[in-house]
């Protein structure tokens, strides 16, 4: 049996209400939450958060780290686009290598999940298996078939991977996308989908395909966003990636009005590092949202969409927490504890990370 405890101000609970005290951490699970007003014999002290749930990847692009962007279809649009390109031309072991560091990158970063939308049928996900062998950062891998026609991989692929991650409905022949969709369902896998980043044009075909997550949501209407509330669909908003691509901006205010569970995601990792303390900085930039929605959107909504247990420091909850160093030069004299962190943390001020997060 291993414990520890982790002392400080906590941004305990899924509104992350500061409490001052400790953590008890035993076997990887979080076994208490304390008030305590004096000073505790802890392993690690100062700001104890959870870590992040990046809700939205695409790691086979860390082959490309920094072409020209120009428009989005010429770059990732299935099959002819830059990175498909790129990817056919790459060797499975420099794919592996590539994928691993950013994952790396993902766990120095304070991330301890993330849903990666891996393209090439069986063997992208063999290859992000072994990219994250011995990493301790959980992957929600959605797979998709290969060529897209291929309807009868679904099924094998899920044998390894936790759903189906599909292009839009506008990259897929007729009847293609319906039959991915029904073969995930009938097996029980999470089916996700882009949705109205280009335009608004795919999102209403999106929505018959019955998703469990759609991803962008840039172009949505109001009457988009009441159907997907009414379907009670998790959102993921990729924000920065969006900018960067110059698509727009998601209506993110607009979601949360609408009463939609949002979490965040940096997209391709030729765009966008996967440091999710930069993109918690951007959204709060960007967005008129509480400190709350937007750490929410950064922790415990991407686990919610992807059905983990983290994402908020809770008993039972798994121990994926880490502690940040209230005495750093960029954090030293913050009084707003969860408003420091959502405009101003960053990887610099991580003290500790709990080792393995999400077993
Ligand atoms: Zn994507």
């Amino acid at each position: 049996m291993r414990e520890y405890l982790l002392s400080g101000n906590i941004l305990a609970g899924e509104d992350f209400d500061l409490v001052a005290g400790y953590i008890r951490i035993r076997d990887g699970v979080i076994v208490e939450v304390c008030e305590e007003a004096g000073s505790v014999d802890s392993d690690a002290h100062g700001i104890v958060m959870p870590c992040f749930v990046n809700a939205h990847t695409h790691t086979g692009d860390s082959v490309l780290k920094d072409p020209e962007i120009t428009d989005i279809a010429s770059l990732v649009r299935p099959p002819g686009g830059l990175k498909h390109r790129v990817l056919r031309e790459t060797a499975a072991h420099d794919l592996v290598r590539a994928i691993r560091a950013s994952v790396c990158d993902m766990a120095a970063t304070g991330t301890c999940a993330f849903a990666d939308f891996r393209e090439g049928g069986m063997a992208g996900v063999q290859a992000l298996l072994r990219a994250i062998d011995g990493l301790s950062v959980a992957a929600t891998i959605l797979a998709r078939p290969h060529p897209p026609e291929n309807v009868d991989e679904v099924g094998p692929m899920l044998g390894l991977a936790d759903g189906i991650g599909i292009s839009s409905t506008n990259d897929y022949e007729e009847g293609v996308a319906e039959a991915i969709a029904r073969r995930t369902h009938e097996r029980g896998g999470v089916f996700a989908i882009h949705a109205g980043e280009l335009d608004s044009t795919d999102i209403r075909d999106a929505l018959e395909l019955d998703p469990n997550l759609l991803i962008h949501l840039t172009h949505a209407s109001p009457d988009d966003l009441r159907a997907v509330a009414d379907q009670s669909i998790s959102v993921v908003v990729c924000s920065q990636s969006n900018l960067l691509t110059g698509v727009g901006l998601p209506p993110v205010e607009e979601m949360f009005a609408a009463g939609i569970s949002v979490a965040a995601g940096t997209d391709n990792v030729m765009f966008n590092s996967v440091d999710m303390f930069a993109e918690m900085r951007f959204l709060s930039s960007l967005f008129s949202l509480s400190e709350q929605q937007v750490f929410g959107m950064c922790t415990r909504a991407g686990a919610v969409a992807l059905g983990l247990n983290c994402g908020a420091i809770v008993a039972g909850m798994d121990a994926s927490v880490m502690v940040l160093n209230m005495n750093s030069h960029n954090l030293v004299g913050a009084k707003n504890i969860l408003r420091s962190v959502v405009r101003r943390a960053r990887v610099g001020d991580i003290l500790f990370r709990a080792r393995r997060a999400v077993l």
